[in-house]
This record gives C-alpha cells, structure tokens and sequence, in this order.
C-alpha cells in the first residue's frame, strides 16, 4: 500500500504567490525573483510532504497561473496572435504565458487574454485552450521536465502531475468552426509522447494523468479517444506507471472503459461519490491498481479514520494491499493551506479548530491512514485514531451545530413557504400601483465603488483604530453622498451603495449563526486571486436583521424608492464551505429562512422593492445532466422561500451574473421573480434571447454596460442595446442597468456611464 497526493495549493500558505507574480506585473521586482519565489514554494510543499511520509509527491502541480495553461505552452498551442510578445520580449516564455493569461499591452500591442472559465464545478478558473483548423502542436515549454528534475536535486523523485491529453481536449474551444477538437488528438498525442521520453530519461517511474472527463458524460467519440490515447502510451513505455486520476463524479457509465485503459492505477473520488467502490471493486482487472480518494481535497473537515478505513479495508480485502493506493479526494489545491496558521480563537474557537483540516493536515491524514490500516499499527497511530474518533464525535454531538427549532422549521415547509400569495400578473398590477414607475426604469445592481477610502475605514475600524461611531458616520456619509447623487441624475430605484460590506457572501456569514470564518483560509480562485470562503459550521439562524438598519437609513434620505440588498441562500451556499453532515439542499434551505425573515423585516421598515442576488444558481449545476432538475429544483425552491414572505405589492428582484441560461430557462421563470437584472452587455443582447424565446412573462434588466471595464459607454451604444432588447422583450416588461454591481469601478467613470444610462433610458420612453 501506498499513499500519494493528487496536488498540493500553491499559493503559499501566506499567499506568497500571488504577492510576488502581482509585483512582478507591477515591475516591482525582476523575474529572478519571482522565479525565486516560485521555486522557494514549489520546494517547500516537497519537503513538507515527504517529511509527512507521503510516498509519491506530485510534481508540476504548480503553476505561476492555471495548470491548463502549462498545459498549452508545453504543447506549444498558443494563439497565433500573441507572436508579436515572443518577438518583442525577446523570448521570455514568462511573459509570453501571462499575455495569454492576462492580455498585453504594452509596447504598442494591445492583445486580449485567452478566455477563463470555471473548472468543472469547483471555484476555481482556467485558462480555456483555443484551438483552430490548421492547429498544430509542438513542444514548446520543458516546465514538465524542469520541475520534476528540481524535485530530484533535492533528492525527491516526483510523480508528475499531467491534465490528460483527452480532458485537455475536451476543455478547449474550437475558435473556428469545421472541425472537432477531438479530431486534433493524433496531432497532439506526439507531444505527451515526447514529453513523457524526457520525463523516463530523467529517471520518473510514475505518472499521473488528470482525466476528470472520464467521470462525466461523454460520447462514443471521447470513450474512443480514450482508448487510443492510453493504448499509445501503453504501447511506447511499456513499464511507465501511469495512473489516471478521475474526480469530482463517480465513473458510473464510464466505468467498463476507465476499467479497461491500459494503465498501472485508477483514481477514484470516493468523498464525492462513494457508492461507487462497490462497482469499481467488482469490475477491476487483476494488472490494475486503485486509488482511493477518502480525504475530502474540496472541504475542510477532519477526516473521519473509521470511515475511512471501512472503504480502504473493503478494496484490501477484494485487492489485497499492494494494489491500494490512499489518495486525497482531488487535488488539494481547493483546500486552504494550514490550520496551524490559524491562531485567532475568537473567530474559529479551538472547539470548531478541532474538526477542521487544510491541505497540510490531509496530507498527514493521509500518511496516517495507511499506518492504521497496515496490520500491526503501533500505539502513537492508534493514539491518533482515538483522537480523531474524538474530534468526529465532538463534532457530530456539539452543542453549537445543532438548533431544533431551525430543524423543526426546515421539517415543516409546505408548497405555501415557497409561493408568492398571487401570480405575477396580479402582483404587477398591485406594484404598479404603489411603485409608480415610468416605462424602462432605471436601477443599478447594488454596489457602488469601495474606493480605497471605503475600504481603509473598514480596516481601521476592524483593528480598533476608529471608534464604531466613527465607523458608522464615515459610512453614512458616503451613503448619503450615493443617494443623493442617484436622486439628482433621475435613477427611480435607488441602492444605498452596499460601503459597509466587504463582500456580498462574509457580510452575511458574520451576521448569521452557524457561519465561521478563517484568517487565512485562502484559496486560489484564478491566476493571482484568491478567495477565502466562509465556513458553515452549524444550524444556520439569523439571531437579528442584518440590513434593515442601513436601508431604512438610505430610504429615510430619499423620497424616492430605495431596493433592498440581500445575497441569496444558493449564492451563500455555492460560495462557502458547507457542512458534510447533512445534503446541501437542507443547509440551503436553513438560509433561505434566514433570508426570507429579512425580506419580511425590510417591507417591514418600508421598503418596497428588494433584490435577492443569486449570481451562483447556475454554477451549482451537478457535473452529470440527469442531476440537474434534482438540484434546481430545490435551489429555486430555496430562492422561492427567500423571495415569498412579503404582500404582492413588495417588488421582489433577483440578479445573475454572466451565465447561459437556455437549457435552464423553466427553472429561472418557475423563480417568480418580479423582475430579473442579468448581466448582457458583453453578449450585446444574445443572452436574451433564452428569455425571449421563452415568452418569459416578468420583467427583465437586461445589462446595458458592462461593469468589468472602466470604458464609459456612449448613450448612443445603450439605445442601441435597448432597442435590441425591446425587438425581443415587450417594452412594458424592460428595466434598464448596468451588467452588475459597480463595486471595483471608480466614482467618475460611474458617474460618467449612469448619466448617460439614464439619457438613454429617457430617450426609449420618449419613442414610445
Ligand atoms: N449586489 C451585488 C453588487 O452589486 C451583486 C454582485 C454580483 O452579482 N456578483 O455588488
Ligand atoms: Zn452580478
């Protein structure tokens, strides 16, 4: 038995990372010493695991931006148009892969980045492949190669950490169309190939090729792919290990053929989809070892030994032991660093600590397992096993995880919690009534800039530098500034500018019951951002309203309508670390409460129209199609519950950031709500029309500008929008704003763009 790891984070446990590359974007400091810094990481997270005891520690896991990315200047698939930076920069391959990751200009060039999307179903973003007709591959950058003799200067040899020639494939896009990707697999095998022959040479025994496309749905053509690629492989190194790692979904009806690939090991995701053992362990051919993903690569909870060991001791008895190999879930780069790290008690209490493990800490539960599922374990690992029989224990019986009366509230919905009292039709008469609105009204999405000012007092107050009152008065008066401003250039429905917040999902994390939070719980989001998501602990209850005090006090500054702000229970759910004691879908319905009671206490204090945002219902589509209804159903019901505490006359809006929204349409009408804001700018309308195919009967704000960039649009370009929009869409069904919230722009381009909005909305109502 063995044990391995799948990847280990590479921002650093103190973001080092993205410290440095943000420096050396910002010409602070030179490439040496950023290639230092790169180096210095890469090699720590070697030692580290192998003073751990992991027996073989993954090489090329580490990236100065996106693995996919690697992957497409080792192969040398890089966009035609990025030629001028190789020739400008006199070949400085760094450069020339943070142009493809990032855009370039300078020099005179002005060369757009290559599109980012999110990995599968995970937080994370990479660097979509483009490839094109007459593509061709060659070997471009030895990263590969150098990383793994780096790992062998200090004495250790790795297992090289490969994205799968076929998944790289499937994750690319075809920029041009009369051709198949897949059909580019013979071109683009020869470069694995030869990368592999480089590797051998420089003495690697093991390989690991990331195929997480072998556990989702794919077609005839894919599976033959497969096929052909591994038996190539097969074929040329005889006796290299190659392990195929699969994660993140069960094999299910991939099963016979990830079985059947000529390779020395199989990983599979056994935290995600441990039903399937029982499947693998019965179809598994006799030269074919397997990987039991058992610690959770994606979440942060301790790992539960006994559990484990069940799994690991079921596949020794079918396998015997030399065919186990004990394994993360995934690669761990979705998980924090170190708990160790962790020292403020006051957020994350030692009795929370204790459940909890990051990176560093499965790559020790790992090496653990293994001694405890070897025959004879000596007493500091049964040790070991008692205290996390413990840790699980405290835990499952604490007293702050559970609250009866949140579970009698989830155990009592009815089909009334998530119905509005009447149907839209009825509603829209009755908000007509009250709101008073002109044709295409204007709004905004809710934030506005949080200027370095904003975000000093925050930073100040929260180490005890300014008094709260002092605090509070510096926010009023930069909301007051927001709503006086939107009154004076004719926005009818006013946002209060969200400046107390610091983001859209901790701001309510801090206020609601069951949430924590980590000082330095970071996790790699895209190239240099990270993210650190809160954790969701317990019962989730709001002991008290969390927004009311600064909306009524935006309302109480303006006649005219101020909307409520409030992220909704899928987008907390989606971007927080969620309990693996109970399914997503009763944690989801925990917040919707939560929310919903807001809802009621802001039309409570007044307020008439308030927006629920759920930017993050589509991302949270399960991997494999026939989940899908499944999950939307209960995110929609969850959304529903949020939005149906409130009288038809309370305008209920809802916000989703770029997404396609086609194949979910029902779902998004069967929300119900009063009005939609999606973002639409860059698509110039085509999003659109899913909702105007669909007859889709509520209103729509449809994003006239997009907020990613600091251009100021012309009114001219958001007439143009809207008469698209009005060809599609009824006009008494149309709201006009920007794409999203305004929060990383700056005040004079903001200024600058609603002016001209509202112009442009003015100009639509006198067409009419
Ligand atoms: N109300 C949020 C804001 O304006 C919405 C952000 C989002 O959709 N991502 O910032
Ligand atoms: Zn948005």
């Amino acid at each position: 038995m063995q044990t391995h790891n799948l990847g280990y984070p590479r921002i650093g446990s103190n973001r080092e990372l993205k410290k440095a590359s943000e420096q050396y974007w910002a010409g602070k400091i030179t490439l040496a010493e950023l290639l230092s810094k790169g180096r210095g990481i890469s090699e720590q997270n070697w030692k580290l695991q192998q003073e751990a005891g992991i027996d073989l520690i993954p090489s090329n896991d580490f990236s100065y931006y996106d693995q996919i990315l690697d992957m497409s200047l080792t192969v040398g698939a890089i966009p035609k148009r990025y030629n001028k930076v190789v020739l400008t920069k006199s070949n400085n391959e760094l450069d020339l892969y943070f142009a493809m990751a990032r855009g370039y200009q300078k020099d005179g060039l002005d060369i757009t980045a290559m599109e980012m999307t999110k990995w599968l179903d995970t937080n994370y973003h990479y660097i979509v492949p483009e490839f094109y007709k007459d593509q061709e591959f060659s070997l471009f950058s030895g990263k590969i190669v150098n990383e793994f003799i780096s790992a062998r200067q200090i004495g250790i040899v790795t297992k090289p950490v490969i994205i799968g020639p076929v998944s790289y494939l499937l994750l690319g896009k075809e920029k041009e169309a009369g051709f198949d990707k897949l059909d580019l697999i013979k071109k683009l095998l020869p470069v694995y190939l030869q990368v592999l022959a480089e590797l051998k040479e420089q003495g690697a025994e093991w390989v690991q090729f990331d195929e997480p496309f072998l556990a989702l749905d794919i077609d005839e053509k894919a599976k033959k792919a497969y096929e052909y690629v591994y038996a190539e492989i097969k074929k040329q190194f005889p006796h290299l290990k190659v392990l195929v790692a699969t994660y993140f979904e069960g094999l299910k009806d991939n099963l016979a053929l990830a079985t059947s690939l000529p390779v020395k090991a199989l990983h599979i995701d056994l935290v995600r989809c441990p039903e399937q053992l029982e499947e693998v362990l019965n179809a598994i051919p006799v030269e074919l070892t397997l990987s039991l993903g058992v610690v959770d690569g994606r979440n942060i909870w301790k790992n539960d030994f006994e559990q484990s060991l069940a799994i690991i001791d079921k596949a020794v008895e079918k396998l015997g032991s030399d065919r186990i190999l004990i394994a993360p879930s995934c690669s761990l780069l979705h998980s924090p660093c170190d708990l160790d790290l962790e020292t403020n008690g006051e957020t994350l209490t030692p009795e929370i600590k204790q459940w909890l493990a990051f990176a560093k800490q499965k790559v020790e539960e790992i090496v653990t397992l293994k001694a405890l599922a070897t025959e004879n374990p000596d007493v500091d690992v049964l040790a070991k096993l008692v205290q996390n029989k413990k840790a699980i224990e405290s835990r499952r019986t604490s007293g702050l995880i559970h609250n009866e009366q949140i579970k009698q509230r989830i155990g009592a919905i009815t089909a009334a919690d998530a119905q509005r009292l009447n149907v839209f039709a009825s509603r829209k008469k009755a908000q007509k009534d009250i709101l008073n609105l002109p044709l295409f009204p204007t709004t905004t999405i809710g934030s506005f800039p949080q200027t370095a000012a904003v975000r000093n007092w925050r930073s100040q107050f929260k180490k005890g530098e300014i008094t709260p009152a002092e605090y509070d008065a510096l926010l009023k008066k930069e909301t007051e500034e927001a709503i006086h401003w939107q009154e004076q250039i004719g926005i009818d429905v006013l946002v209060h500018g969200e400046f107390e917040r610091n983001d859209m999902v901790e701001y309510f994390g801090e206020q609601l019951n069951g949430f924590t939070f980590t000082k330095n719980g970071w996790v790699q989001s895209y190239g240099s951002r990270c993210v650190k998501p809160p954790i969701i602990y317990g019962d989730v209850d709001r002991p008290k309203p969390m927004t009311v005090y600064w909306t009524e006090y935006a309302q109480s500054l303006t006649k005219s309508l101020v909307k409520g702000m409030l992220t909704g229970p899928v987008t907390i759910l989606q971007w927080s670390f969620v309990r693996n004691d109970q399914p997503r879908s009763v944690t989801c319905n925990q917040i919707a409460f939560a929310i919903r009671d807001e809802v009621i206490d802001l039309e409570k204090a007044g307020i008439k129209v308030i927006q629920i945002d759920e930017p993050a219902i589509r991302e949270g589509l399960p991997l494999r199609k026939k989940d899908w209804q499944q999950y939307l159903k209960w995110a929609v019901d969850a959304f529903k519950i949020s939005a149906s505490g409130v009288k038809d006359e309370t305008q209920i809006h809802t916000h989703m950031c770029y997404s396609e929204f086609n194949d979910i349409i029902q779902n998004i009408a069967d929300m119900d709500a009063d009005v939609i804001t999606i973002e639409c700018s860059r698509s110039q309308m085509e999003l659109l029309d899913a909702f105007a195919d669909f007859k889709y009967p509520n209103e729509i704000g449809p994003g006239v500008y997009d907020i990613h960039s600091p251009r100021v649009p012309s009114r001219a370009e958001m007439v143009q929008l809207l008469e698209k929009a009005r060809a599609v869409v009824p006009a008494d069904q149309l709201w006009v704003n920007p794409d999203c919230g305004l929060k990383t722009r700056h005040w004079d381009e903001t200024k600058k763009a609603l002016i001209e909005m509202v112009a442009a909305a003015q100009e639509m109502r006198q067409e009419v």
